[in-house]
């Protein structure tokens, strides 16, 4: 039988703790108790576990857990989503899509053409952010957590150093497709899982003078096709892809 799986906020050796809503909702409508079985994620791994101790309290409510045996976990996919900020409602889709899809982190960044208004208020909603991944994970049943890094500029991200095979998708390429370029960086021999950074432009997609960026860092600039698809399609699409290759 599936049983529902729980992300823990805290942990040890034997016991794995949840607190606040989440703790709330097993206890007042699952009604959690003693010995009631469950799944726990306790720090990317996976563990059979078993209600220790409820507390229902509002915000103070706690369900502890005793771990029994640990499970089997899929990795997440090697893939940092570099996603431009656009119209909230919509980049909270792709930031849920994104995670059950499996990728290990999304680095949301201030492109050129992210409206004014979103640049600002992006700090204050990176927290919802990480609530939506947190619940898209638990949903998807993963054993982790994808990181949701703090926004910073379309220029920090694209300089940054990484060891990843590095991606952006733009929909004024006309030669490479996305699935060339991934045979490419398979084929190449390197040690290890490869892993991948993905950049995602806004609505206006991108400027002139960033293209120049992402190229003169070592970017590759890809195609998924000739039509145009909004940001959170391109990234399904492009994850579904990626995947393909790595699952
Ligand atoms: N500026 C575009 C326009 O109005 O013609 C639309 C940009 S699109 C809505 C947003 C982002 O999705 C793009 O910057 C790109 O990263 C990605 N994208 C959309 N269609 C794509 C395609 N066919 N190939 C590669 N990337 C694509």
């Amino acid at each position: 039988m599936t049983r529902r799986r729980w992300i823990a906020e805290y942990w040890d050796e034997a016991t794995a703790t949840l607190v606040g809503a989440q703790a709330e909702h097993m206890a007042r409508v699952l009604r959690a108790r003693e010995g009631m079985e469950a799944d726990v994620v306790a720090g990317g791994r996976v563990f059979h576990a078993e209600v220790a101790a409820v507390t229902l309290s509002g915000e103070e409510s706690e369900v502890r857990f005793n771990l029994v045996t640990e499970l089997v976990a899929d990795p997440a996919l090697p893939i940092t989503l570099a996603l431009s900020i656009y119209k909230f409602d919509r980049m909270e889709w792709a930031v849920e899509k994104a995670t059950e899809l499996g990728v290990a982190a999304i680095a949301p960044m201030i492109a050129q053409r992210t409206e004014k208004h979103l640049a600002q208020a992006a700090k204050k909603r990176v927290e919802r952010w990480r609530r939506i991944a947190h619940e898209a994970a638990k949903q998807a049943r993963r054993s982790d957590v994808p990181i949701i890094h703090d926004p910073v500029s379309l220029s920090e991200r694209v300089r940054a150093a990484s060891q990843a095979t590095r991606i952006v998708l733009a929909e004024q390429e006309r030669t490479t497709t996305l699935r060339h370029a991934l045979d490419e960086a398979l084929a190449s021999p390197q040690a290890g899982m490869p892993s991948f950074e993905i950049a995602l432009g806004p609505e206006g997609g991108w400027a002139p003078s960033e293209e120049a960026l992402f190229d003169a860092n070592g970017w590759r600039a890809v195609s998924l096709g000739p039509r145009i698809l909004r940001a959170e399609t391109a990234a399904i699409a492009a994850l579904t892809v990626v995947a393909s290759y790595l699952e």
